[in-house]
C-alpha cells in the first residue's frame, strides 16, 4: 500500500521540512523502533526521531521476561496482548538475527513462582488460558516463559530500521504539534520543523508531554523501576524466579539480574540506597550465593504506567493523521510486536484479532 522506499526524497534538516515521509515516529524506545520496522517492510517512508541517543530508556533498563509476572494477577485486556507479543517474538527475534547478524538472546528459560502467590486462582487461570505450569512442591513453574536482552533486541532493531532504509534521527526533541482543523500541519522539533503525512508517537513515558493539550484524559506517567546486575562465570539459575515482585533473571554468560521497584517520582531516574540494599537482601535469600557478590551496576528506568496497565493504541479522537503507540507500563517488551500488529492493521483497514476497543480508552469520554 505504501510507495517504494527508493523514491524517498527529502530536503534535509536544513530546509527545516521533510518531505514525502509517510510516517514521523517519536521516541525511539521498542515501541518506535518496532512501529518503523514493521512500516518498512510495507514499503512506508519513515523518519523516527529520538530526543536523546536511541533506545536509552526504559526499553533498555528492562528485564526483559516475556510475560506478566503473575499472569492471573491482570485483566484480559492485558493477557490478550501479552500472549499475542509471546507468541510473535520467536519469529520476530530470528527474523532479527538472521538480518542483522545480531542475536537478542530469546530464550524459554521458564519462570518460577514462589510462594506466596494465590495457588488456587494461579492453578484455575493457568488451566483456563491452556499457560503451561508444573507444580514444584510450593512453587509454580511456568515452564514457556521465555526472555530476551533487551539492549541487544534494541540494537538489532536499529540496524534493521537502517537496512530497511529508515532515517533514524537522534537529538531531535518534539517541542509542539501544529495542527490545521482536524490534521497536525507538522512538529516543531529542535531540529526544524519535520512534517509527514501521519505522525506516530511512542514516547513511553513522556508521551503525555509530547502530546501536550492534545493529550486529552490520557493518563500515561512515569514509574520509576530500579534494577541490580551481577555477575556469575556460568548462569547461577536455570529460571527465572519470582517471590513477590522480586524477580532474578539469569542471562546466558553468567550476568544475574535483579529487579524491580515500583516508585512513583515523576521524571527523576536517580538510584538510591534502600532500593539496592533491599534487592540485595531479598535476592540473598532466595539465592544466598549473592552474599560475597558485588553489584556490577545499579540503573532504573521510567515505565510508561497505564491505568490497569492497558497501553493507548491507534488514531487521535480529533486529529486524524495522529496516532499513539504508547503506555505499555510493566510489559512493553512483551507486548511489541502484538502492538504494533494491533496499530499497522488500524492503519490498513484489516480486521483485528480480537476487541481493541479497550485500547482506544486511554483517550477519554470523548472518542
Ligand atoms: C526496571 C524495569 C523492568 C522492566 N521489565 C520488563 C520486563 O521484564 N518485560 C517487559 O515486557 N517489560 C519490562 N519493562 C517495561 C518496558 O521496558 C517498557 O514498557 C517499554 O520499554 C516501553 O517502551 P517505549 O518504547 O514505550 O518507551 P521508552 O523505551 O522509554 O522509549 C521512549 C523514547 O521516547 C523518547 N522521547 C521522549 N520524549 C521525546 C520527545 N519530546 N521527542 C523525541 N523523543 C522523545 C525517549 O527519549 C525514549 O527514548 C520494564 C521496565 C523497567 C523500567
Amino acid at each position: 500500500m505504501f510507495s517504494n522506499p527508493s523514491s524517498f526524497l527529502f530536503a534535509g534538516l536544513c530546509g527545516g521540512l521533510f518531505l514525502n515521509a509517510d510516517f514521523l515516529i517519536t521516541g525511539a524506545g521498542i515501541a518506535g523502533l518496532a512501529t518503523a520496522q514493521k512500516l518498512l517492510l510495507q514499503g512506508a517512508r519513515v523518519i523516527l526521531i529520538e530526543r536523546a541517543a536511541l533506545g536509552r530508556e526504559s526499553s533498555w533498563a528492562g528485564g526483559g521476561i516475556l510475560a506478566p509476572l503473575c499472569p492471573w494477577d491482570y485483566p484480559d485486556e492485558v493477557t490478550r496482548l501479552t500472549s499475542l507479543g509471546g507468541l510473535l517474538f520467536p519469529q520476530w527475534t530470528e527474523g532479527l538475527h538472521a538480518a542483522t547478524g545480531i542475536d537478542p538472546e530469546y530464550e524459554v528459560s521458564g519462570m518460577l513462582v514462589l510462594p506466596p502467590f494465590r495457588q488456587s486462582v494461579a492453578q484455575q487461570w493457568c488451566i483456563e488460558h491452556k499457560f503451561a505450569l508444573q507444580q514444584e512442591g510450593d512453587a509454580l513453574l511456568l515452564p514457556a516463559v521465555a526472555q530476551v536482552r533487551n539492549p541487544r533486541l534494541v540494537q538489532a532493531l536499529r540496524r534493521h530500521v537502517e537496512m530497511l532504509g529508515g532515517t533514524v534521527i537522534e537529538h531531535c526533541e518534539v517541542r509542539s504539534i501544529e495542527t490545521n482543523k482536524n490534521q497536525v500541519r507538522h512538529f516543531a522539533t529542535t531540529q526544524g520543523d519535520l512534517s509527514a503525512q501521519r505522525y506516530i508517537i511512542t514516547a513511553g513515558a513522556w508521551s503525555k508531554q509530547v502530546l501536550g493539550q492534545y493529550a486529552l484524559q490520557l493518563d500515561i506517567k512515569p514509574i520509576r523501576g530500579q534494577m541490580l546486575l551481577y555477575k556469575f562465570a556460568a548462569a547461577p539459575l536455570q529460571h527465572i524466579v519470582l517471590q513477590e515482585g522480586m524477580y532474578l533473571i539469569p542471562r546466558r554468560d553468567g550476568h544475574l539480574l535483579v529487579g524491580s521497584t515500583l516508585e512513583d517520582v515523576g521524571f527523576d531516574k536517580s538510584t538510591t540506597e534502600d532500593a539496592r540494599a533491599s534487592l540485595q537482601q531479598r535476592a540473598q535469600l532466595v539465592l544466598p550465593a549473592l552474599k560475597d557478590m558485588p553489584v556490577a551496576q545499579h540503573w532504573s528506568g521510567l515505565r510508561p504506567a497505564s491505568p490497569g496497565n492497558i497501553p493507548t493504541i491507534g488514531q487521535h479522537p480529533q486529529l486524524q493523521n495522529l496516532f499513539l503507540n504508547s503506555g505499555h507500563f510493566r510489559y512493553g517488551v512483551t507486548m511489541a510486536p502484538a502492538s504494533v500488529e494491533i496499530l499497522l492493521n488500524e492503519l490498513n483497514g484489516v480486521a483485528q484479532p480480537f476487541d481493541v476497543s479497550p485500547y482506544r480508552a486511554g483517550w477519554g469520554a470523548d472518542r
